[in-house]
């Protein structure tokens, strides 16, 4: 079955074409500045990238571009919509309504939702992209895999806040995570990789990315991650905060008299790496100024690093132990700095690093020594493979 898979941000749609049979892509793209003016651009496996301005007033336009540029009797790679046999739709929060992927209903719609308070840059757009395909596709099967279904497994005392009870049973204020796709792909990546015991291992994934989260598998389930209610908490990301004292936010309100929401947007837009090294959120920038000497990226690195370190050290004791340290995202696949800085530190458990295979640009490596007492590894993420996967299996 070749199955269609859409990500769908406000002004932005990414889709990718999957053969089921294959797991290969058969092309992928982007619809970018949807509702301003509109970029497409179109990629057919194998074949060099097309970019075009193409006016997108709204989504729906999008997605039938895409289905347009996939159709194409010269581009495409389907001779017909037909062959599209369902289309899987990332979902960034599923609350605790979604544990697991499901097949997407009136009723699923509904309680997609219900849960656009707790995201409401993400579903709304997630929703539209929904609706748009639907009106396109009528009678495809779709479904809709959530960020946050994976870490459904933790359990209470790893989710509630110390807050009033009340707060999470009236408004579920609690602890959700997000990175699911990727800390659930990857995890099981490590499991068949190791040749491990699913039920029986225990794994810590960090997702290093521009959004970075780490996430702690034991036994194949999620049972402690770093962000929160929303995307903002945990590591040091490019532009986010992570982890501060929630003190500091009326601290920081009063000095430079700002609100609570304009303390929000510094805290997701202008801090991060970003905010500590006044140079930029991406992690080429801060080493190329780290290499001239640049100290405050310098600190900025040593920072970002030290966070990693404290909750690798932390979802470590919680399990109990570690088989395996996996590394995935941008920074994770792609970093050997942070890679090695990280791993230094767990040194004292017997976690020994392998330079010559850390210095590795193949997807999936070990970059442990032989006789390393934990393995560590680096393992590329695919997100919309998992997609794919779980739309497969419901829309049979
Ligand atoms: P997201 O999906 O959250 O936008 P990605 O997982 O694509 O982010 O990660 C993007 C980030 O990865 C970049 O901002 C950059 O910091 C980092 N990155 C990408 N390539 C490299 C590289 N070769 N070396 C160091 N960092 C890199």
């Amino acid at each position: 079955m070749k199955i269609l898979v859409i990500n769908c941000g406000s002004s932005s749609l990414k889709y990718q074409l999957i053969d089921s049979d294959t797991e290969k892509v058969l092309a992928k793209g982007l619809c970018e500045r949807i509702g301003i003016d509109g970029m497409f651009t179109y990629q057919k496996a194998g074949c060099d990238k097309q970019v075009s301005q193409i006016d997108q007033p709204d989504h729906k336009k999008s997605v039938q571009l895409v289905i347009d540029a996939l159709t194409d009797k010269e581009n495409g790679v389907v001779a017909d919509l037909s062959e599209i046999g369902a289309v899987g739709h990332r979902v960034v929060h599923g609350g605790e309504k979604f544990a697991s992927s499901v097949l997407i209903t009136e009723e699923v719609i509904k309680a997609i939702e219900e849960c656009n308070d707790l995201a409401p840059l993400h579903n709304p757009a997630n929703i539209i992209g929904i609706n748009a395909c639907r009106e396109l596709m009528p009678g495809v099967p779709m479904v809709a895999v959530f960020d946050t279904a994976f870490h459904q497994t933790m359990p209470a005392e790893a989710f509630l806040y110390g807050i009033p009870y009340d707060y999470y049973k009236k408004y579920g204020v609690r602890k959700y995570g997000f990175h699911g796709t990727s800390h659930s792909y990857v995890s099981k990546r490590v499991i068949d990789i190791l040749g491990l015991e699913a039920e029986k291992s225990k794994i810590v994934v960090c997702h290093l990315g521009n959004g970075a989260s780490i996430c702690a598998v034991d036994g194949g389930k999620s049972v402690e991650t770093s962000m929160g209610l929303t995307p903002l908490m945990g590591l040091i990301m490019g532009t986010r905060s992570g982890e501060i004292d929630p003190g500091a936010m009326e601290f920081i309100a009063n000095k430079e008299g700002l609100n609570l929401s304009e303390v929000m947007t510094i805290l997701n837009k202008r801090s991060g790496v970003l905010g500590l090294s006044g140079v930029s959120s991406d992690f080429r920038d801060i080493e190329s100024a780290i290499e001239d000497g640049n100290e405050q990226a310098k600190a900025a690195m040593d920072a970002f690093v030290h966070r990693v370190v404290s909750y690798v050290g932390g979802y470590i004791a919680v399990m109990g132990g570690v088989d395996a340290i996996v590394f995935t995202a941008g920074i994770g696949e792609n970093d050997k700095g942070v890679r090695k800085a990280v791993i230094e530190k767990f040194g004292y458990l017997g976690v020994k690093l392998d330079e010559e295979a850390n210095n590795s640009r193949e997807d999936e490596v070990i970059i442990s020594t032989p006789d390393s007492k934990v393995k560590v590894l680096k393992v590329a993420t695919n997100e919309e493979l998992m997609i794919a996967r779980d739309t497969l299996a419901l829309a049979k």
